[in-house]
C-alpha cells in the first residue's frame, strides 16, 4: 500500500520546558493502515496528533498526508481528515443534533448531507432517540461516542483518535471498536493513540511504541513481539520504557 502520512525529523520542545516532547520523530503510514500510536502518559502521543492534524507547529521537520504539506495545505487536508480529540469537543448547551449541523457547517458540508450522515451515525452508536437531548446531559459514554461521530461526520479517508475509549463502559467501548475495525476494512486509515495495549492489539496492523518523544520500535504486533520475545505487547512495552502503561 503507498504511504499516506509521511513525518520526517520532528522536533518540539514546549516552552519553559527542557524535555523535547518530539525528538526528531521520523514515521510513515501506509494506506488503510490501522496505525497504533503507543506509550505512556508525557510520551509525546498527543503532540504528535496536533501536528499531524495541523493543530499545532512543530519547532522543525515535517508531515505531508496524502503528499500535501500540514503546515501549508492544511486547507486541502482538512476535507481528507476527521479528528476525535482527547478532550471532549462538544458544544453542551446544544443537542446532538445541534452540534452535529454546526460541525457539518465548519466541515463546509451540504445541510442535507449533514441530517443524513447524522441520523446514519446516531443510529449506529444509539443516540438516534437522545438526538434532541442536550450534550451536556449525556453520560460520559454517550460523550465520548457524540465525540466521534463528530469525527466521522464527513467520511473521512483519514481519521485520527486520540484515547478515544477513555472513562467509557465495556458495551461503549466495544461498539467503538467494532465500528473502527469496519469502517478500516472499508478503506479508512485510522491513527489512534492509547495506553489500552490489549485495545491496541486487537484494532491495530501495525503500531508504533513511542517514550520521551522518540520511536522506540515500530511494527505489526505479532512481529514486534517475537523480534523481542514478549507474550504480549503490555509486556514489551514494560521491557522497552521501563514505565508502567496503565498508570492513568
Ligand atoms: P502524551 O499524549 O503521550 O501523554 P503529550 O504529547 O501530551 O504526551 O506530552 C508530551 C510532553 O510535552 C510531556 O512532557 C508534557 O508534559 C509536555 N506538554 C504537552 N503539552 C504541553 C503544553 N501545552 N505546555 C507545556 N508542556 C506540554
Amino acid at each position: 500500500m503507498p504511504t499516506i502520512i509521511e513525518i520526517d525529523g520532528l522536533c518540539k520542545t514546549y516552552k519553559g520546558n527542557r524535555q523535547p516532547a518530539l525528538d526528531h520523530l521520523t514515521l510513515n503510514v501506509d494506506e488503510g493502515d490501522s496505525f497504533g500510536l503507543l506509550g505512556p502518559n508525557g510520551a509525546g502521543k498527543t503532540t504528535l496528533m496536533n501536528i499531524m492534524c495541523g493543530l499545532s507547529k512543530a519547532d522543525s521537520g515535517s508531515v505531508s498526508i496524502c503528499g500535501l504539506d500540514t503546515v501549508s495545505e492544511i486547507d486541502k487536508i482538512k476535507h481528507l481528515i476527521g479528528v476525535v480529540p482527547q478532550s471532549l469537543a462538544l458544544y453542551p448547551m446544544l443537542s446532538a443534533v445541534e452540534n452535529l449541523r454546526v460541525f457539518g457547517g465548519i466541515y463546509g458540508m451540504e445541510r442535507r448531507k449533514v441530517a443524513e450522515r447524522s441520523e446514519e451515525l446516531l443510529n449506529t452508536f444509539g443516540l438516534w432517540e437522545h438526538r434532541n437531548k442536550l450534550a451536556d446531559k449525556y453520560s460520559g459514554g454517550m460523550k465520548r461516542s457524540l465525540n466521534l461521530i463528530v469525527g466521522l461526520l464527513n467520511s473521512p479517508k483519514i481519521l485520527f483518535l486520540d484515547e478515544p475509549t477513555v472513562g467509557i463502559d465495556v458495551q461503549t467501548r466495544r461498539a467503538i471498536i467494532d465500528y473502527l475495525k469496519l469502517i478500516n476494512n472499508q478503506g479508512t486509515t485510522l491513527i489512534y493513540t492509547s495506553h489500552y495495549l490489549s485495545e491496541a492489539e486487537e484494532l491495530c496492523n501495525n503500531v508504533a511504541l513511542i517514550d520521551k518523544g522518540r520511536i522506540i520500535c515500530n511494527g505489526k504486533p505479532a512481529s514486534l513481539t517475537l523480534q523481542h520475545s514478549c507474550g504480549s505487547l503490555e509486556e514489551l512495552f514494560l521491557k522497552t520504557t521501563e514505565t508502567a502503561i496503565n498508570n492513568a
